[in-house]
């Protein structure tokens, strides 16, 4: 069912379920993810290269405290209609070097928030791969047409506000040494707005975000941090149609990745992306890394790590739980 709106969700606080004990051994994490502190999301360019840990950069306990901090949130609210905003407030702020480098254009970042209303409103939905420059490999199939059957149209919307523009060396290469005082100086708004910060964060990092939940104790912190060079038109190789914005806007909405938990209930905490076992790379189409459970991987969508050519859609139930966050952390 494409283009579905989300009007209307209905806050469900329904007593908990017992969960099954889901706890895995803690995952193997690689030193880049290292650096990445509670509360943080990363995006990397090359997940398949350095092994990322099984259940993405979240551990189960991490993202259970989210979900449960999601539901205490959610009880007030029970019975209530809960709805999108009508659009999300935007500041971008652009860190650049003195000799120019990053310094993305107005132009560039308009195109960014065509292509996040064009993604939040399910318009990437059945667009073939070849369309969009994907190769041989990542050919359209039934798994992926049938996923993408479930594309929903979110009901977010997103308008520019505001660009802000520094001219910064140190914060433009260094910009996760000074990353505190930098979103302290700059950040605007409340938590209804959306402050995305960009500058160089160096190879095999392509953005980051805070969580909901997050909002409450650090304000200040707020946002999304993704590479200059990951807006559309930028010169990142496979990941420069603007996707890695959508889909840490998706955290900053509180989604977890499609692989988070692996295999493993409650997985995702989504009920219509399957499970999946880990990160995709590239746009293996038809991959079915939990084949004990049903459906093949979420490979096409934004949550998962796949070259952006590859990403086309959120799920209906992608899009009411950023509702639900909506409601609970930042309406
Ligand atoms: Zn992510």
């Amino acid at each position: 069912m494409c283009g579905f709106a989300l009007t209307g969700v209905v806050a469900t606080t329904a007593p908990d379920a017992v969960e099954p004990a889901h706890m895995r051994p803690a995952p193997v994490v690689p030193a880049e993810f290292e650096k990445c502190p509670p509360g943080m999301e990363m995006r990397v360019s090359d997940p398949g290269g350095a092994g990322p840990p099984e259940s993405g950069a979240l551990t189960p306990e991490q993202a259970d405290r989210y979900h449960r901090q999601l539901r205490d949130a959610l009880v007030p609210l029970r019975g209530q209609q809960l709805e999108p905003p009508h659009t999300v407030p935007v500041v971008v702020h652009v860190i650049s070097a003195e000799d120019g480098s990053g310094d993305v254009s107005d132009e560039r970042i308009h195109e960014q928030i065509d292509v996040l209303n064009t993604a939040y409103s399910g318009g990437y939905a059945g667009v073939t791969a070849q369309e969009v420059g994907v190769g041989e490999t990542a050919k359209r199939s039934a798994g992926v047409k049938a996923a993408e059957e479930n594309a929903a149209d979110t009901g977010f919307r997103f308008e520019l506000a505001e660009i802000t523009r520094t001219v910064d060396d140190d914060w433009f290469t260094g910009f996760d040494q000074h990353r505190d005082t930098i979103r302290a100086r700059l950040r605007q708004g409340g938590a209804e707005t959306l402050n995305i910060y960009t500058a160089d964060l160096g190879p095999g990092l392509l953005g980051y975000s805070t969580f909901p939940q997050d909002y409450k104790d650090k304000p200040e912190q707020d946002g999304v941090v993704v590479a200059h060079d990951t807006l559309p038109g930028g010169d990142r190789d496979r990941f420069n149609l603007g996707h890695t914005g959508t889909h840490e806007i998706g955290h900053w909405l509180g989604l977890f990745h499609t692989f988070q938990n692996g295999c493993t209930p409650p997985g995702d905490y989504v009920d219509d992306t399957p499970y999946e076992r880990e990160a995709a790379s590239g746009c293996p189409v038809d991959r079915d890394t939990c084949p004990d459970e049903p459906g093949k991987d979420a490979v096409t969508n934004f949550m998962n790590y796949s070259d952006d050519a590859c990403m086309t859609h959120f799920t209906e139930g992608q899009g009411r739980r950023m509702v639900e966050h909506w409601a609970a952390f930042r309406s």
